[in-house]
């Protein structure tokens, strides 16, 4: 499925907000690490697909779901056939947007559910019927599908994840601080566990709510048995929400770009980003350390 660009590539950048308080800000390029599936979706499906061993891959999400796409490219580069369970069954009669148009375009077979159904994807009891009303049943071809959770974030995904960890670790650059942008807590559960002793990781929520820090525990738990790592939220940075992306932060991504060349993904990426900026102003790092911002994606082409 071609090379994936593994370890991902770690450079330090000049940004005079970082230096003034003598603290280094490092860029972890995750975007690179492959064309069609980049950054932590990746790391979270390949260990999937390999477990997946040649069955079906199901999976579910809205109709903007990068999760979504990702699966669709990664399982077309494996051979894997996919579904892709859509939540809202008011879309079924319309034109596929353009991120669902990628996934089918990647082979992905869509049926799209009502929101009532959807919410009940995780009763096992419920799911059955929910396929079968989907199109995605037995009687469809559909047997034995391997069933990968919204937003991706299972055992094998958070393992995954923790060679993300493992690469900051061995880093010669000396990383103190890696800061990643959450939106189910599958990428800092493995980052966190992946870390060297003397190294933290930063979580930032893009979603409002507060409930990123028991999911990712609850994640960490059934993949590792307990807690890894010493890992803690900053739940300011939302912006307002999933998918909020408001003029200050629009200013702030444009100009982090301008500065650095960096394509700023605006969902994710650019609220990890405005975090950082903003906690170095704080005083939060200490003088001497590396901060390491995992760039876990890159914008749609538009
Ligand atoms: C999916 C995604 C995330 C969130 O990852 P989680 O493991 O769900 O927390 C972060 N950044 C980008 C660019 C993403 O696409």
């Amino acid at each position: 499925m071609g090379t994936p660009g593994l370890p991902s590539p770690l450079y330090p950048v000049g940004d005079e907000r970082f230096e003034r308080h003598g603290v280094r800000l490092l860029l972890k390029r995750d975007d690179l690490i492959h064309p069609s599936v980049p950054g932590n979706k990746w790391r979270k499906l390949v260990p999937n697909l390999a477990e997946a061993a040649g069955r079906t891959v199901l999976t579910f999400g809205g109709a903007y779901s990068n999760h979504l796409r990702a699966t669709a490219a990664a399982g077309r580069l494996l051979g894997l056939p996919t579904v892709g369970v859509v939540r809202g069954d008011e879309l079924a009669g319309l034109p596929l947007n353009p991120s669902l148009a990628r996934c089918a375009a990647d082979g992905m077979r869509l049926c799209f559910v009502s929101r009532a159904a959807y919410r009940r994807r995780n009763d096992p009891a419920a799911l059955s019927g929910l396929l079968e009303e989907a199109g995605a049943g037995p009687g469809d071809g559909v047997l034995d599908p391997f069933v990968v959770p919204e937003g991706g974030s299972n055992e094998a995904a958070v393992r995954g994840c923790a060679e993300l960890g493992g690469e900051l670790r061995e880093a010669a650059a000396g990383v103190d601080v890696a800061a990643v942008a959450c939106g189910t807590g599958g990428t800092l559960a493995g980052l966190a566990a992946g870390l060297g002793p003397r190294q933290r990781a930063l979580g930032v929520p893009v979603l409002r709510g507060g409930f990123l820090g028991r999911d990712t525990e609850a994640l960490q738990r059934s993949t590792f048995g307990g807690r890894r790592g010493d890992w803690w939220l900053d739940d300011r940075f939302h912006h307002g929400g999933y998918a909020r992306v408001p003029p200050e932060l629009e200013a702030f991504a444009a100009d982090f770009e301008d500065r650095h060349g960096l394509p700023v993904e605006r969902l994710y990426v650019a609220k990890m980003l405005h975090a950082l900026v903003t906690l170095v102003g704080e005083g939060a790092f200490a003088r001497g350390s590396a901060v390491a911002a995992v760039v876990t994606g890159r914008p749609e082409p538009s």
